[in-house]
């Protein structure tokens, strides 16, 4: 008898590198946080707990064997320092964008799209960034950080300049970032019902998503450091990654769960299936 060495990879995601299109890695990366660390524990929870789901999908009628998803691991990140990290995430993010594939990161706080971004934008410089958050993340410091999940998104505007980011779900963040928000970009406070009006203007246009998991209501979603109440249902969510599969994604990341915060196990199973739902979404629309 043989016995295989044990991989594990996000369930069903079993496709070599060469024959991918999207490609999974993890960042755990939590150095930054400002309340309660421990986001850098979900992506090895979230592959371990991926085997509790099925590989098909009800609501996109797809499943993920008929996906071409590497998981290419989790980056080994240096502590403390936000911007060695960033580095270490833009290399692995620009190897994978350059072979033509979508980099789908699993964080980590925020601060780790900042480097995914980096990558995606150099290849695509009319980049758009959909951004799904309880917060603005908007500060041009933090405490005296440039790099922190408090000011991620003002990184990027930085890169992409006005009007290509779509903020939704916003409703924390200091009054100077929600005027800088609506004079610079397109913001939705506290929901997303208006996604659907902004998607024809984005249409063939290269788009990134970002989603900090916190956008969700506490209640549906606790296992994350800076809960912030007043936020959307998994169905809205869900129902957003279905609408905006139909873009020209280039890039994906899902961040900010902190497992050890729900001792329920729910929180990181929402993350599980939306991981499933937006790899089968985006999959499927490429397959058509
Ligand atoms: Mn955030
Ligand atoms: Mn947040």
């Amino acid at each position: 008898m043989t016995l295989n060495k044990n991989v594990q990879t996000f369930v069903g995601c079993v496709s070599e590198y060469e024959d991918a299109e999207i490609v999974l890695f993890g960042a755990p990366f939590d150095s930054t946080t400002s309340y309660r660390p421990g986001t850098r524990f979900a992506s090895s929870a979230i592959r371990t707990e991926s085997i509790g789901l099925e590989l098909y999908s009800p609501y996109s009628d797809y499943g993920l064997e008929d996906c071409k998803v590497c998981d290419s691991g989790d980056l080994i990140l240096p502590f403390g320092s936000a911007e060695r990290a960033l580095e270490a995430i833009y290399e692995r993010s620009k190897a994978i964008v350059k072979d033509n594939k979508i980099p789908f990161m699993i964080g980590g706080e925020h601060t780790v799209t900042y480097g995914s971004v980096r990558a995606v934008f150099e290849k695509y410089p009319d980049l758009h960034i959909i951004h799904f958050d309880a917060h603005t993340d908007l500060r041009d410091t933090y405490y005296g950080e440039y790099y922190s999940h408090a000011t991620v998104l003002k990184r990027c505007y930085d890169l992409v300049g006005d009007h290509k980011i779509f903020h939704f779900g916003l409703r924390s963040g200091a009054r100077e970032e929600f005027v800088f928000a609506q004079e610079h970009s397109y913001i939705e406070k506290s929901s997303c019902d208006t996604l659907v009006d902004i998607l024809p203007q984005l249409k063939g246009k290269p788009v990134y998503i970002t989603i900090d998991l916190d956008v969700l209501d506490p209640s549906n979603f606790p296992g994350t450091g800076t809960p912030e109440a007043g936020g959307i249902n998994f169905t809205q969510l869900l129902n957003s990654v279905l609408a905006m599969s139909h873009l020209n994604i280039v890039g994906y990341d899902i961040n900010e769960l902190s497992p050890i915060y729900d001792q329920s196990g729910a929180s990181t199973a929402l993350a599980c299936k939306l991981t499933r739902e937006i790899l089968i979404a985006v999959s499927k629309n490429r397959a058509k």
